[in-house]
């Protein structure tokens, strides 16, 4: 009671606000044909667009066609001054997903996870009523990084191999979707990844963007968008809303980046953004605004609150970061405020451009700009976030954050551990293609190729922690015990108590079957971080080792909340189950296991004894009649067969048994003989 009306005062003043600045001109008329009838609610298709430059694409970009997108931008409104929060995936889509910056939603960085207090956009519809459902392109947003929460639908299937899959495979697997006619109203989250390095675009693409081939990418891609608002038009019926957005764009060079995640120029943060629905004023605004308000947008489309949506434009200070650098390297943090053309960023000292006038950012204000009070204390109080990362932080949103620190109550987070000497990331720029070639090599296991490269890194930037953990992890798996213990008491000195050096230092334990050492560590991160699967994982591993599989289990179980379990895990699970003869769990998991792979399920002896353990005749008989006379456990099949078949009183009871008698090796030979269910009959 108490939060609606406060929401519904907090709306009021915004609209108080919007009035007086009159950022909604009269001119500016929603789109008739859109606007459809004033209370049904819309359909939202929302489109990310991995890894897009601001100028990469629509009617302004140069040098190349993307006649979907533009089609978007001359039916909608088009934001040419968007900013991602921060230039990575995962982190940039928990805003979006959220509506609050990193601070809020604790994900700074890839491979790190949303925690499950954080509430996000598709269980908000969800609990209204949308059908909601999600296709992504990448593993970076696989479901156990947690954006899966509330879609009745989180397609991240790849091929087996694959950590990408490409904007027309997804788009078919959504129009699947949509053939299927969902009930509406739906909301429908695509994303897609193809701009991502390496830039291979499909023919015709790859000639006709021969000389720019990350530029055929989005060409590519942009095609498939087209085909995707199509499909959503013509098959979803009632009010449609549409919102186009990018995640981050890629440095290209500028700045001396190649890629993405390093720096917070306009190349990486600066991202396309449009809108196409009711109540969206047709035009172009040049107001900067920041994509957590996708959140808020959605959520206004929803009839679930208008605050932030980008449905009514206010004047805001536009906040990033990019704490990878200080996170994993030990660099400055880095964090930017935009307000009208005004840019600054702080990353040890201030930078100041102009991005209407000077987007290339090549003429530093700094020493004689003057900011407002507004962006002096946003830069001042942005919250860093803690290199130990002792778990997630606070529960405090983003707004409730700001409020405090705004009336002077609290710092707005945790003091920040900054070395004295840290590098400005800008500064370290010689690393970036060095850094980004170790990653990849890391990434493929090819431990020997990437240990001179990690020592090269080391031997510049000895504070160093991401090129110090890989290090000591490259040389754990190649089974290089006194080298790998030594990379981790580097790793240890550079943060003390790291969370990450922690992990990685039990795992390494873990693979030399040293449960001792790593239960007390895993016990602790996992206390810590209770959703951290590298931690739940080594910690079941260790059960497992010392015999403790109920633990085990449970943990097990644990893990395939946050992912989904492979084919051969569910099997192990299932074992694992019977051998402590948990029945009904060990029977779920063998089900789950025969559901994935189909006629390639080779535990039927086991599903058919479980069965029959659980008095499910019927289907203990099915799953036994389905074990294959080569199978080297079909003696005891035979045996279980005939139990089931005296059971179920068959009429070719005695045959059954007769053949089990036959067929019986040492094991089965003794129990024929002492079953008392074969005494009785003829
Ligand atoms: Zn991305």
């Amino acid at each position: 009671m108490t939060l609606r009306s406060r929401a519904g005062a907090r709306r009021s003043l915004a609209l108080a606000g919007l009035l007086l600045l009159g950022a909604c001109s009269a001119a500016e008329k929603p789109e008739p044909s859109e606007a459809g009838s004033a209370t049904a609610r819309p359909s939202i298709l929302l489109v990310t667009l991995d890894t897009t430059r601001a100028d990469a694409i629509g009617p302004e970009a140069r040098g190349i066609e993307t006649p979907a997108f533009d089609a978007l931008a001359a039916r909608g409104r088009e934001f040419r001054q968007a900013y991602a929060t921060v230039p990575e995936t995962l982190p940039s889509h928990s805003s979006m997903m959220t509506g609050l910056y990193p601070a809020g939603h604790g994900v700074h960085e890839n491979s790190r996870y949303l925690p499950r207090n954080r509430p996000v956009l598709a269980e908000r519809l969800r609990d209204a009523g949308y059908r909601t459902a999600a296709f992504v392109s990448s593993f970076v947003l696989a479901r156990r990084f947690g954006l899966a929460r509330g879609f009745d639908v989180y397609d991240d299937e790849l091929l087996p191999g694959h950590v990408e899959r490409t904007a027309r495979d997804t788009t078919d697997r959504a129009l699947a979707y949509l053939g299927r006619q969902p009930p509406q109203p739906l909301l429908l989250w695509v994303h897609y990844f193809d701009p991502h390095a390496p830039y291979a675009p499909p023919e015709p693409f790859r000639s006709r963007y021969a000389k720019a081939p990350y530029l055929g990418e989005v060409a590519a891609m942009d095609e498939q968008l087209g085909r995707l608002v199509h499909a959503f038009e013509e098959r979803v019926g009632g009010p449609r809303a549409i919102l186009v957005v990018g995640d981050h764009g890629e440095g290209l060079g500028d700045h001396g980046e190649s890629q993405h995640g390093n720096l917070v120029y306009q190349a990486t943060m600066h991202v396309p953004l449009v809108l196409v629905g009711p109540g969206v004023a047709r035009g172009v605004s040049d107001s900067p605004v920041s994509i957590r308000r996708v959140f808020h947008t959605v959520l206004d489309w929803a009839g679930l609150g208008g605050v932030d949506s980008l449905r009514a434009e206010g004047p805001e200070v536009v906040l990033g970061e990019a704490m990878k650098p200080f996170l994993s390297y030990g660099w400055q943090p880095q964090v930017m405020a935009v307000e009208g053309p005004r840019k600054a960023i702080l990353a040890g000292r201030l930078e100041v451009y102009d991005v209407v006038a000077d987007p290339e950012e090549t003429r530093d204000l700094a020493p004689g700009a003057d900011l407002s009070q507004q962006t002096r204390t946003a830069l001042r109080d942005y919250p860093v976030p803690s290199l130990e990362a002792q778990g997630p932080p606070d529960n405090l949103g983003e707004e409730e954050r700001r409020k405090l620190a705004s009336l002077g109550y609290v710092s707005a987070g945790a003091s920040p551990v900054v070395r004295k000497d840290a590098p400005r990331p800008t500064d370290m720029r010689r690393l970036f293609d060095l850094l980004d070639t170790a990653s990849t090599l890391f990434v493929q296991e090819q431990y020997g190729r990437v240990i001179p490269l990690l020592e090269r890194i080391l031997a510049e930037d000895p504070h160093n922690l991401d090129a110090a953990l890989r290090l000591a992890t490259a040389h754990s798996m190649l089974g290089h015990e006194r080298a790998a213990l030594a990379a981790f008491g580097k790793a240890a000195n550079i943060v003390p108590g790291s969370q990450d050096v922690r992990t990685y230092l039990a795992l390494h334990y873990v693979r030399g079957r040293q449960w001792e050492k790593a239960a007390p560590l895993l016990e602790q991160i996992v206390a810590e971080a209770p959703d951290r699967l590298p931690a739940l994982e080594g910690l079941a591993q260790v059960r497992e080792g010392q015999g403790r599989l109920e633990e085990a289990l449970a943990l097990r179980q644990r893990i395939y909340g946050v992912r989904a379990p492979t084919a051969a895990e569910l099997v192990r699970l299932g074992q694992m189950a019977m051998s402590v003869e948990k029945t009904p769990l060990a029977i779920e998991a063998f089900e789950k296991a025969r559901g994935l792979q189909g006629s390639a399920f080779e535990h039927d002896l086991e599903l058919g004894v479980l069965y029959l353990a659980a008095r499910r005749l019927a289907e203990a008989r099915d799953a036994l009649d389905r074990v294959p006379a080569s199978h080297p456990g079909y003696a005891m099949a035979l045996f279980k067969r005939a139990q089931v078949s005296v059971l179920l009183n068959e009429p070719d009871q005695a045959a059954r048994i007769e053949a089990a008698r036959r067929r019986a090796d040492a094991t089965t030979h003794e129990l024929i003989a002492r079953e008392r269910l074969f005494r009785q009959t003829p």
